[in-house]
This record gives structure tokens, sequence and C-alpha cells, in this order.
């Protein structure tokens, strides 16, 4: 781990410090090395971490970087409405309502990683009465499984698999199943840009070859991941799994490993 943790004023030193590193060490050649963790990979985890933490040193004495408030939004907006997005798609409409609500002053929105948009208020009833106009806006409210599914070979020109079908299906039918606030991280290929290494429930997309030796769609399942918020990695606990019997694969194995899920 490079820190256990990063103060408020520290933290847009430490985002020039690796933009510079990986424009110093990354593979600006082929995109699909193109990634920080291929650097890691290559220099191995000691000497990586060593040389950012240093490269972050020599940038953080370079002047007084700007602080990143990151409490504000909670002091003078304690009201917060979570919004998700289906697949990440927002409608025209959607993003209407969602600029409607950025003019509001009594309003704050702000990205989170995982096809969110949060909403902080100044007040619960306040913020609800923005809603409740922003009608666009109430199946994102109101989406009771957080299934973040990155765009796979939709729309990725790197993507394996579909990832849209299996996400749309896990929303409808772990609907009431899931515990609170559970997250569905499905990726397309290993790159994993939907972060399913350390999800709650995560699905990586791969290809494998069926019975009549052709190819199709497949899944790893990985569950109990720390989300980012501690270093838990989510652990394998099925391979290779087709796509058209990963959501029964869920359902019976990972029910069981939610258990012991925080
Ligand atoms: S994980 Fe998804 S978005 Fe990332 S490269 Fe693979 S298919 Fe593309």
């Amino acid at each position: 781990m490079l820190m256990d943790w990063l103060a408020s004023q520290d933290v847009v030193p430490l985002v020039i410090a690796t933009i510079r590193f990986f424009a110093a060490h990354g593979d600006r050649e082929n995109r699909r090395k193109a990634r920080l963790r291929h650097v890691r990979e290559r220099m191995g985890d000691e000497v990586f971490t060593a040389r950012l933490r240093e490269a972050f040193e020599q940038t953080r004495a370079e002047k007084d970087w700007p602080v990143a408030t990151l409490a504000l939004a909670k002091l003078d907006h304690p009201a917060k409405q979570t919004l998700t997005f289906a697949n990440g798609d927002v409608s025209p409409a959607m993003a209407d309502d969602l600029a409607w609500l950025a003019e509001d002053e009594a309003t704050l929105v702000r990205l989170d990683t995982h096809h969110r948009v949060v909403l902080f208020g100044r007040s619960e009833a306040g913020l609800k009465e923005k809603l409740d106009a922003a009608a666009s806006l109430s199946s994102a409210a109101n989406l009771a499984v957080s299934v973040v599914a990155c765009p796979g070979k939709r729309w990725c020109a790197h993507g394996l698999v579909d990832t849209n079908s299996p996400a749309d299906v896990i929303r409808r039918r772990f609907a009431d199943k899931l515990p609170a606030g559970t997250t569905v991280c499905i990726s397309g290929c290993p790159n994993g840009c939907a972060h399913p290494a350390v999800a709650d429930i995560g699905l990586t997309g791969r290809i494998i070859r069926d019975d009549a030796g052709l190819k199709i769609d497949a899944f790893d399942i990985l569950t109990n991941g720390g989300m980012g918020r501690d270093e838990r990695l989510a652990k394998p606990i099925a391979t290779k799994i087709p796509a058209k019997d990963v959501v029964d694969e869920i359902e019976k194995i990972t029910m069981k490993h939610m258990k012991s899920m925080k």
C-alpha cells in the first residue's frame, strides 16, 4: 500500500505526482498496457511504491497546492441522496434534470466512482422537493441494487463479453435479495475498469470454449472486496462460468459468501 491515509491538503499533489509518474514511466505506445498497474507490475511493488512516494514528496514540496475541501458538502448540505444509473446510461432528460439541479444553489451535485451521482441538500425536505420536481431521476433515486457495468463489448474495443445483459438480470433478480448497499461490479475483460477486484460481488469477463469447441462469453466471480474503503481484495470463488449460467451461479454460491460480508 502506498500510504494508510492522506491529508486532504495532499490530495492534489498526489494526483499531480501520479500523473507525472505515469507520463514518465507508463507505456504510451500500447493502449492495452497504458495503465498504472502495468508500471507497478514492471517495477515490482516495493520499487513502485518507493518511487511514487518519492515523486509525491517532491511534488508536495514545490508550492502550496489547493486544498481539496472534502467535508464542505457534508457541513453545509447535510441531506444526501445517491442516484444510481443502470449501466451508466444517462438519458437526455436525466442530463437536463441534473443540469437544473446543478444550477440550484441549494443543491450540490457530485460524481462518485461507481456510476453514481450524489446530491447534497440543505435539508431532507428541500432535497426531496427538488428530486420530486426532477421526475426523470426517480428511477435513479430508487434503484434497489447497485450494479456497475463497464461498457463491455457493447462499446469498448477491449471488451470480450457483454456486460449489460447480466447487469440487467441481476438488477431484476436480486432486487430484494442482497443486503442494502451491496454493489455488483461487472467488467467486460480482465482490465477490470468496473473494479470487480475490490467489489462486494465482482464479475470479470473472459472467453471460454464450450463442449463443442465454440467460443462463448464467461465470467470469473469474486466476492467480499472492500470497495476501496479498505484494502480488502475480492476473493475468486468461481471461474469460467458461462454467461448464461452466471446469475444462477451467483444466486447459488454468493449468498453463502454474503454471510461473511461486512
Ligand atoms: S474492463 Fe470494460 S471498459 Fe475496461 S477495457 Fe475491459 S471491456 Fe473495456
